[in-house]
């Protein structure tokens, strides 16, 4: 079981506690990587590089950045173990996708003077309760110190999907992120969250009230008592079953595998005899 949670290991469980006990109880090797997570890690390892050099005076050209890009990606890119799933897609249709995200942030933001880099990729752990019951941690892409004086706490999205302000004024990754930051930093005045949409070049914000924050720490609280309980970790099927990287052992699919048989609709725990992980 998780010693620490995760906005991302909280989402896992709830889109499907089987992914999670492969991922998170199990450790299972993961052999494969989905190319909408390999394009956004090298487009986030690219923007942190950008900002390093900002940070020392240096601001790269756009053409320097691309090139560095296309680097990362040539390094890293296996087509043995980069899976795509849309079939109207191919890689370099992918690599152009995160050129085209990378131009967008340049071009928007060149030449990187309008506000103040305080960390990179910046870890945090912290508790959300007095007693220390629920400890979290994350990755912040860029703290910021903005113009006007207000922390923010930036984030870089790669995928198309940009949600409605709604969802983002509810949005558990960037608020928690926001309550580790107070509990690290002793920040008591405004935080800022910014969501950069790299792809469609559009940037959201939101701030929270004291009444929201403490809703987000009871309900991840919750989540996270839900998560230690859990005994059966049943796959939860969705349309993100075709980009998960345990489907070629996971129950729900073992009519995929040649050697064996297809689920039993009558048998209620999938999961009988194995370990609860706790
Ligand atoms: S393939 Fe689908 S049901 Fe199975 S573990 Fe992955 S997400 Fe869950």
């Amino acid at each position: 079981m998780q010693k620490t949670f995760s906005p991302s290991s909280l989402n896992c469980f709830e889109n499907c506690p089987r992914q999670y006990y492969f991922r998170y109880v199990e450790k299972l090797p993961v052999e494969s990587e989905g190319i909408e997570a390999f394009v956004g890690k090298r487009v986030h390892e690219v923007l942190e590089r950008l900002y390093t050099f900002v940070g020392r005076g240096m601001v790269p050209s756009l053409e320097q950045v691309i090139y560095r890009y296309h680097v990362y990606f040539a390094e890293h890119y296996d087509e043995d173990r980069i899976r795509i799933v849309r079939k109207e897609m191919n890689a370099e249709a992918y690599r152009k996708n995160g050129t085209r995200c990378i131009e967008n942030y340049y071009r928007k933001h060149y030449p990187f003077d309008g506000d103040e880099t305080l960390g990179l990729e910046t870890k945090i752990q912290f508790r959300i309760d007095e007693v220390g019951r629920y400890p979290i941690r994350g990755i912040i892409d860029r703290l910021v110190r903005a113009r006007d004086g207000v922390l923010e706490i930036h984030d870089f999205k790669t995928g198309r999907r940009v949600p409605r302000q709604e969802e983002l004024d509810k949005d558990r990754q960037l608020g928690l992120y926001e309550l580790g930051i107070r509990d690290q930093m002793g920040e008591e005045g405004e935080i800022r969250l910014v969501w950069h949409f790299v792809q469609s070049n559009q940037t959201r914000v939101s701030c929270r009230s004291d009444a929201q924050r403490d809703r987000l720490k009871r309900k991840t609280g919750l989540a996270i008592d839900a998560i230690r309980t859990e005994e059966k970790w049943a796959p939860k099927e969705s349309g993100l079953c075709g980009w998960c990287e345990f489907r070629g052992v996971c129950p729900a699919f073992a009519h995929e595998r040649e050697d064996e048989p297809p689920p039993r609709t009558d048998q209620p725990d999938l999961f009988a005899g194995a370990s609860s992980g706790k």
